[in-house]
């Protein structure tokens, strides 16, 4: 489904991603960690284009994202992002932010894209704020609102970039509870989490990053019980 080969990228004179190679399966599950400013935010920012890759290639099903950003339209269509900052539009209700995209780029009529968001409100649990502004909904309601839009394009992969580290842990849960139930689904996702629970439970893969590379990867019992590198033994210590 996604396939980066010696991927690399630079902020000027900074290598922020050194040599990526990661193959990611339609359906499957990755969970990607590491210490702050290792890169993991823009290695998932490259898989949709939102950061542009300088050297080596990503693939998502089939098309290349070309490194000076044309093509795609096609992948952003099939690809949802869920970010730490939800960023609904704060002008629009919960339901108009979830109708916005399946019209206007997906060419749905309004009826289908309404039909579409209830049946996600519903099932994020918040059809009753349907009709509210985000500066009206908790952080969590906001962050379900913000899954359940990204959920109305269909996406074929969902990237979620630490979807609960800006909430308050009593809303955290209600969020990854989401997430587990949208992995039972046969999207692909990617998550970069530090909810190691979460990882533990969902994920098939675990990537470690650390400065700009790929240190590890492996099941969550090897990672979480046995780590290879000296690298992830530090992080983890320092995460439980
Ligand atoms: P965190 O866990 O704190 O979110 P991260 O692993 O997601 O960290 P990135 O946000 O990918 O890390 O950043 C990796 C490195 O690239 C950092 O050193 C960061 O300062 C740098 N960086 C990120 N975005 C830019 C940018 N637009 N311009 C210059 N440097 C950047
Ligand atoms: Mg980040």
């Amino acid at each position: 489904m996604i396939h980066i080969r010696n991927m690399n990228k630079w902020f000027g004179d900074f290598q922020v991603l050194k040599d990526i190679s990661l193959d990611i399966a339609e359906g499957e599950r990755l969970v990607i960690c590491g210490p702050s400013g290792s890169g993991k935010s823009t290695l998932i920012r490259c898989m949709n284009g939102l950061e542009r890759h300088h050297a080596g290639k990503i693939e998502i099903a089939g098309n290349p994202i070309s490194t000076d950003g044309k093509s795609l339209a096609k992948i952003r269509k099939s690809t949802g992002m869920v970010f730490q900052q939800f960023n609904l539009y704060p002008h629009l209700t919960i339901l108009e932010n979830c109708v916005l995209a399946p019209m206007w780029v997906h060419k749905t009529t309004r009826k289908q894209a309404e039909e579409t968001a209830f049946r996600y409100l519903e099932r994020v649990n918040i059809t009753a704020q349907a009709h509210k502004y985000p500066h009206q909904l908790s952080g969590g309601q906001q962050q379900r609102a913000a899954i359940a839009r990204t959920l109305c394009i269909s996406p074929k992969i969902m990237l979620f970039d630490e979807p609960t580290s800006a909430l308050d842990p009593e809303m955290i849960k209600e969020v990854l509870d989401v997430m587990v139930d949208l992995a039972r689904e046969n999207i692909t996702m990617i998550c970069v989490t530090h909810e190691m629970g979460f990882a533990r439970r969902v994920a098939d893969r675990m990537v470690f990053m650390d400065q700009g590379e790929i240190v590890e990867t492996a099941t969550p019992d090897a990672f979480f019980d046995a780590p290879q590198s000296e690298r992830s033994k530090a992080f983890l210590a320092k995460v439980f």
